[in-house]
């Protein structure tokens, strides 16, 4: 697209969502747009100073329909193009774009590079866009390197509305406003005002000589349950009966509470001893699971509960989907689910 003489370079992978769309001016009508029109939308493009190419997902997709395969994808496309860029945009609708980010986040085990998702709530097209300026920003800091030519933020984020965030810590917590992404437990990794400031101590450090080793292999023979007062013994014996079902994410109260009803955690305790492997996340935007904490959250811990820590649903289940996928033993993923892979929880 445009080349200077700079020395950094942005790979602009995009898949699909409202950011790639425009108005069209006859009918109203919200089309995707293809790469040739995304500089005229955004002159602004040609002001940075350094090389952007751009690869083009046909047909460009909502991305409610994101699917495992899309991220193996992401990651061979990635993976392929790892030497010659500074760093990645992937452009993507709002919906997923959290579990892309989680997932992408344990897929690109050793990265070493900014891998950075964004997007918009209205099209590129529109006048009040959010999506140019999400779009800008995220690849300047796609392409940002510190006095020693390394980047800035070697991991999966998402930039939205001036916020940098670790991608697998960030939920959609907006279907209006701009500000659509939150990160509740760990902090922004970048604000972006006038100047975009790194939050340094919160990034994931560059290592020299670090090996990008890209993981395919994806089971997502998983469930996600959410309790309610008056959940019934037959919705949960049902699910946990599921042919092939390898792990649920129990979405709990508080912190990682439960009914004390023994049919409750009779199903539970058998479900464990199945081999099935039951993540308990709490049902709060913000803090942790604390099984010990109360006699309703440490009878799950008796009954072979695994506590998900202060995770997200999204980087609950696309941890699980990887470490089944790795082939891993139920006890073996257990373990893993209680250590941060890629500081998606704290412990
Ligand atoms: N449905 C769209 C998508 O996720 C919404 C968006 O992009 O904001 O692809």
């Amino acid at each position: 697209m445009k080349k200077t003489a700079h020395n950094s370079s942005v790979l602009l992978i995009y898949t699909g969502g409202t950011i790639g769309m425009i108005e069209n001016s006859e009918t109203g009508v919200l089309e995707n747009f293809n790469f040739e029109q995304l500089q005229k939308h955004i002159p602004e493009l040609n002001r940075l100073d350094f090389q952007i190419d751009s690869y083009q997902f046909n047909p460009p997709m909502d991305s409610s329909d994101m699917i495992p395969e899309i991220w193996k994808e992401l990651v061979r496309i990635i993976n392929e193009n790892y030497e010659k860029y500074t760093g990645f945009v992937i452009l993507h609708g709002t919906d997923t774009m959290a579990y892309t980010a989680s997932a992408l986040s344990f897929m690109l085990e050793g990265l070493n590079k900014p891998v950075i998702l964004t997007g918009s709530q209205l099209p590129i097209g529109v006048l009040r866009t959010d999506g140019k300026e999400n779009l800008l920003t995220s690849i300047e800091i796609a392409a940002a390197q510190n006095n020693k030519g390394n980047p800035m933020v070697p991991e999966v984020c998402i930039f939205f509305e001036n916020h940098l965030m670790r991608g697998n810590r960030t939920t959609k917590i907006n279907a209006d406003n701009f500000n659509a992404f939150r990160s509740f437990n760990y902090p922004a990794l970048a604000e972006a005002g006038i100047h975009i400031r790194f939050n340094h101590v919160h990034i994931h450090t560059y290592k020299e000589n670090q090996k990008l080793t890209p993981h395919l292999s994806l089971d997502s023979n998983i469930a996600v349950l959410k309790l309610f007062p008056g959940i019934q013994e037959n919705v949960i014996a049902a699910i946990l009966a599921i042919e092939g079902l390898r792990a649920l994410v129990l979405e709990t109260y508080g912190s990682g509470n439960a009914p004390r009803k023994p049919w409750f955690i009779r199903c539970l305790s058998e479900a464990c001893h199945k081999g099935i492997v039951i993540v308990n996340i709490t049902q709060c935007n913000s803090g942790t699971v604390e099984m010990e904490r109360y006699e309703t959250g440490y009878q799950l811990l008796q009954a072979g509960v695994v506590s998900g820590h202060d995770s997200t649903t999204e980087s609950a289940v696309t941890k699980l989907m990887l470490l089944i996928g790795s082939g891993y033993s139920s006890q073996e993923i257990r373990e893993r689910m209680n250590c941060s892979i890629a500081g998606e929880i704290s412990v």
